[in-house]
């Protein structure tokens, strides 16, 4: 028994977001022990949100975290168009009619991870210590998911920002039955404007508008659909988006996590993606120590900052370019770049190439 209690870790989780809950049933998993702070300050989980989640993710998240099939609706086809370009159809992408990622809805998988995690023994909800004794609690490892408190002020201030001066507006329309298995993106005038598929009856959308005018988002929905018959649009939320990438992922024993370490525009839904990448990284290095029967330090941080950064730089530096390709677009009334994106598309082994970046990110 005393033996089994030696090689029992201990982590702590900042934050009770997505990524903390993901990664502490990750954990949990592997039989460690994991605390939860949660920020007494939580903000109210949104229900128009949604969350895109690529085939090869949904597949590890389903097998390592928590098979979440009954919460995701499958998506089959993507399909991009262009104002400045009449409206045209720029990009499709299918693949013999597979699933190429699935839509979730944020609240329902807060809800679903919460749950499972308070059944688990290893598993405790603690209230949040505002975080300034949390380096003296013992704990092999304290993951920081949040992207403002103490922990974040004091070691992880340094990072490369980007602010897109973008506004996200996002909600839900409800219309008449359709089969619903598309997702459509217009890059139109103000920004992209994305209709993500979540049931036959129901579409979350997310606008990205350039600027902080005041516009009349539910008109303009109404306005660029051309594929509901809508019945019902819920009210929206609107926030400002901004790009951001940490320097450093660790100090000694402490690791920044999720959108804590790369904040990325959400046109192409990567970033929960980017950090289901991570939790992979992660996850393995973790095994690997706990089969060697290793303890749980600073070398696991070490090592998983050497393996995720520099493909987590280069890959939000690649959706900054997508935006700013459609932006410079957007700002000079030229249609070169959505004729470009048109005629690359076309080409059946980049298209492929394509949706092989979106599932997979660059890992091999
Ligand atoms: C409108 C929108 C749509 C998204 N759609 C997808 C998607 O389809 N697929 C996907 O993989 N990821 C998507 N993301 C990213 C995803 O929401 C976050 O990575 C995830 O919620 C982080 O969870 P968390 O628990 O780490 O953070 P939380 O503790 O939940 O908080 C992170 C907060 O930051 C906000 N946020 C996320 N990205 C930005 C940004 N660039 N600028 C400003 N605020 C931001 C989140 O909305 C959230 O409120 C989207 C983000 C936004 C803003």
């Amino acid at each position: 028994m005393l033996l089994k209690l030696k090689f029992i870790m201990n982590v702590c989780i900042l934050g009770n977001g997505l990524t903390s809950l993901a990664l502490a049933k990750t954990l949990v998993n592997k039989g460690v022990n994991v605390d939860i702070f949660s920020n007494k300050k939580q903000v109210k989980t949104n229900h128009d949100r949604t969350i895109g989640i690529s085939k090869i993710n949904l597949e590890f998240f389903n097998k390592e975290i928590l098979n979440i099939d009954k919460l995701s609706w499958n998506i089959n086809k993507i399909e991009i168009y262009s104002e400045n370009l009449n409206n045209e159809r720029i990009l499709n992408f299918q693949n013999n009619n597979q699933k190429l990622f699935s839509v979730i809805r944020n609240y329902e998988l807060i809800e679903n991870l919460t749950k499972k995690l308070k059944k688990e023994k290893l598993c405790k909800f603690k209230k949040n210590l505002n975080n300034k004794n949390i380096t003296k609690q013992g704990y092999d490892l304290i993951i920081n998911c949040e992207y403002s408190n103490f922990i974040t002020k004091k070691f992880f201030s340094k990072k490369i920002e980007k602010n897109y001066n973008d506004y996200a507006y996002t909600t839900i329309i409800k219309h008449s039955k359709t089969n619903n298995n598309k997702a459509i993106q217009i890059f139109t005038s103000r920004g992209p404007l994305a209709f993500l598929p979540i049931s036959k009856f129901e579409t979350s959308v997310v606008y990205s508008v350039k600027g902080n005018q005041k516009i009349d988002f539910i008109n303009l929905v109404r306005f660029y659909n051309k594929f509901y018959n809508i019945l019902h649009i819920n009210n929206f939320s609107k926030f400002e988006l901004q790009m951001s990438n940490l320097r450093n992922y660790y100090y000694d024993n402490i690791l920044a996590f999720g959108d804590l370490l790369h904040r990325i525009h959400p046109l192409a839904g990567q970033g929960f993606n980017m950090t289901i990448r991570d939790i992979k990284i992660l996850s393995e290095i973790i095994q690997k120590k706990l089969n060697l029967g290793l303890p749980l330090d600073v070398s696991v941080n070490d090592e998983f900052e050497k393996k995720s950064r520099h493909i987590n730089y280069i890959f939000s530096n690649g959706i900054d370019f997508i935006y700013e390709f459609f932006n410079f677009e957007r700002k000079t009334k030229s249609k070169i770049f959505s004729k470009t994106a048109k005629f690359l598309g076309k080409n059946f082994n980049l298209n492929k190439k394509f949706i092989e970046i979106a599932d997979n990110g660059f890992l091999l």
